[in-house]
Parts: C-alpha cells; sequence; structure tokens
C-alpha cells in the first residue's frame, strides 16, 4: 500500500489507501459481487465472512474515503442519509443535539421526524456567529452538527472555533462536508470528531450514484461507527462502490474547474440588473468571507441568488428556459444543475423557518458543472432574459 508521508491531495485521490488486488494484481479492485466468502473451517477465512460487515471493493473505497479527509477510519453506506443515520444511533434517549439552522432539508426532516420521536432534543440554531454554539450546550448535549458551505445559503460556519467549544465540553462535532469536499476543506485537521459525506455529489461526482460517507480519527468512535454499520445494514453494494472510487480519481481535477466555472457564474450573476441578490462565499462582501479564506481552498462551484423583489413568478421561468443546467434535485455531478429549494430540496422544511433562513421563494440553487463556461453563460443570459 502507498503510505508514504506527505502524499499531496492530488495523488492521495487515485492511489490513496489503495493496493493492487490480491489476486491478479489488477489495478482497480475488481468488483467483488459476492454477499459471502468460504470458510476453510469455522472462523478460517481470509478476513472477509458476510459482506454486510465487509467486502473488498467497499474497503478499498472505505482506505481512499479515510486518505481524502486525512482519516484513519473510512466508512461507506448506502446514502447519505444512511450515513447520518448511523451517527444519530450513538445517541440515547435525552441526549441533545445543536445544529445549524440552514442545514440540508433531508437531514432536519431525519432530526425532526424520526429521531424527535425517539426522545432526541434538537436545538436549530444560527451559527455564522460560532460562540453562539455555547449557549445551547448543557449536561445532556452529545453532538454538534455543522453543514459548512451550508446548503442552499452557502453560509461559512467556523469549524475551528466550533471545535474548541465542542473539545471543552466534551461534545462530539460532525461535519456535513458534501459542499466543500476534501480537496476545499478538511474538517478533521481542524477540530472536528466525525465528517459526513453525501458520496452521491461530488466524490461520486457524475450523478450515477447514491451513497454516503463517515471519516473519523479516533479508534473508539470507529469501533462503534463499524458497528452500527454491521449491526443496522445500511452498506452500499460493490458495484456503486466501484463507481465513487472511480470518481474520486478525478476528483481534484473536477473540483478544480467546478471552482473556475462556480466564480465566473457568481460574478455574472452578481452583475445582472434582473438579480437581488448572489450568495457565493468568494464574494468579498460575504459576511463569512474570512473564514472561508482561511478554511477553504477555494469557494466551490455552489451558489444562490434571488430575482428582483422576490418575483417568484420570474424565478420559475428562469429555471424552466434553462437548458444546460437541467432542473433536477442533487448537485455536485460534472452537468449543471438547477433547483429551487423552496418547492424542491427544503420544501420538507415549514414556509416560516425556511423563510427564517433566507430561502425566499425566488431563491435559485445552482451547482455549476464543469461545461465551457461560455456556453453556461450564454444559457443563464437567455433564461434570465
Ligand atoms: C444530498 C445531501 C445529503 C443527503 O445525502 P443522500 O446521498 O441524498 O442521502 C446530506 N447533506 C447534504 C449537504 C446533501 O447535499
Amino acid at each position: 500500500m502507498l503510505k508514504f508521508l506527505g502524499m499531496k491531495f492530488n495523488t492521495k485521490a487515485i492511489h490513496g489507501g489503495q493496493s493492487l488486488d490480491p489476486a491478479y494484481n489488477a489495478v482497480m479492485p475488481p468488483i467483488y459481487q459476492t454477499s459471502t466468502y468460504a470458510q476453510t473451517t469455522p472462523g478460517g477465512h481470509k478476513g472477509y465472512e458476510y459482506s454486510r460487515s465487509k467486502n473488498p471493493t467497499r474497503n478499498a473505497l472505505e482506505n481512499a474515503f479515510a486518505s481524502l479527509e486525512n482519516g484513519k477510519y473510512g466508512l461507506a453506506f448506502g446514502s447519505g442519509m444512511a450515513a447520518i443515520d448511523a451517527i444519530l444511533k450513538l445517541l440515547k434517549p435525552g441526549d441533545e443535539v445543536v445544529s445549524t439552522a440552514d442545514l440540508y432539508g433531508g437531514s432536519y426532516r431525519l432530526f425532526t421526524q424520526i429521531y424527535q420521536h425517539f426522545g432526541i432534543k434538537f436545538h436549530f440554531i444560527d451559527m455564522a456567529n460560532a460562540s453562539n454554539v455555547a449557549k445551547y450546550i448543557n449536561t445532556n448535549t452529545k453532538l454538534v452538527w455543522v453543514e459548512t458551505p451550508t446548503n442552499p445559503m452557502l453560509n461559512i460556519i467556523d469549524i475551528k472555533q466550533i471545535a474548541s467549544i465542542t473539545k471543552k465540553h466534551k461534545v462530539l462535532l460532525v461535519v456535513d462536508n458534501t459542499f466543500a469536499t476534501p480537496y476545499l476543506q478538511q474538517p478533521l485537521q481542524l477540530g472536528a470528531d466525525i465528517i459526513m459525506h453525501s458520496a452521491t455529489k461530488y466524490l461520486g461526482g457524475h450523478s450515477d450514484v447514491v451513497m454516503g460517507a463517515l471519516i473519523v480519527n479516533d479508534d473508539t468512535l470507529a469501533e462503534q461507527l463499524y458497528f452500527i454499520q454491521k449491526a443496522s445494514g445500511a452498506i452500499c453494494g460493490p458495484q456503486d462502490s466501484f463507481l465513487v472510487l472511480r470518481g474520486i480519481k478525478t476528483l481534484h481535477v473536477r473540483m478544480q474547474r467546478h471552482c473556475e466555472n462556480g466564480k465566473a457564474v457568481a460574478e455574472f450573476l452578481a452583475n445582472h440588473p434582473k438579480i437581488e441578490q448572489v450568495y457565493w462565499p468568494g464574494f468579498s462582501s460575504h459576511p463569512n468571507h474570512q473564514i472561508a479564506k482561511s478554511q477553504m481552498r477555494d469557494f466551490g462551484g455552489m451558489l444562490s441568488f434571488s430575482t428582483k423583489g422576490n418575483n417568484y413568478n420570474e424565478s420559475i421561468k428562469i429555471v424552466e428556459k434553462l437548458k444546460l443546467f437541467t432542473l433536477a434535485e442533487s448537485l455536485g455531478g460534472v452537468e449543471s444543475l438547477s433547483g429551487h429549494p423552496a418547492s424542491m430540496t427544503h420544501a420538507s422544511i415549514p414556509k416560516a423557518e425556511r423563510e427564517k433562513i433566507g430561502i425566499v421563494d425566488s431563491l435559485i440553487r445552482l451547482s455549476v458543472g464543469i461545461e465551457d463556461i461560455d456556453d453556461l453563460i450564454e444559457d443563464l443570459t437567455q433564461a434570465i432574459g
């Protein structure tokens, strides 16, 4: 296994945690499409007994996840939600969670409509000012949930400052790193305990797989999470593991272009007379631009914008007219997508709650892909009019 210290990110994306397949020296791990493994005598096996516990293709991917995030352990799940679900299973009735109020709609739904019923209490708060978090921590608090940049408002939360609070109170800090990817931001390095990804998005990168990932450093925490992965069984299959591993090999190249295109689109929209506001952490006017600069390598390909006068009909017309930006849920693939958070990704958050965090009815979210930037600008020009 390539293990020399100081392997740079671009090399890790291709070689991190990987070794030749022992059977025939295959360079890419074969898709071990098997549920079980022969034992010579009970317990006499080569490290694999049953694919819910461990599968060689999934294992190769989990090692890649760990390597990319500079962590010791990686875990792959059947979806981002399954990965989040595994984290919440670390908790018990009576435990409390402090979460950012501005978060993925599906995470909010899982917290409030499933885990709240099991006696876990959630506090949804504004974390733009990180010191806010300390006010909500009490003896029952077990976990702080951070998403940064946030979906869809692209707010930035100071991971290092929150980590100093969670460490002091011995509370776990989870960072949903889906938007940033390890190319842009490495939360374990900033003091987080668990990194979560919807690998469906940038890690897979080609809109052809649904998958989730967790990365941790702590041995005990890893053991607990592997136990939950095996005991609850929300794993991903070997074919999907292969696809995401293949996707990861170009993560750095894709992200570089996503960032370039994202910047060009953000600037184009900011100068457009029919656009009210553009939410993108790369603008020096963004309230937490300095924090973004210090904890991220670049600003990514995700952005949101509202139309002049918060005009719902105008926004709907734009998403209907866009041709290259396909109107669809999801993000992070090579192709550009548009979305209307209030009726799509964030419809499960009540309107009043939505508007409190800035998700107005005219808000459009873009996942800027890696097509030619001239074509993307031409598409936006014709759609906005
Ligand atoms: C998509 C997404 C999730 C959920 O992941 P799935 O793979 O769709 O289950 C969680 N967090 C963020 C930020 C996401 O974008």
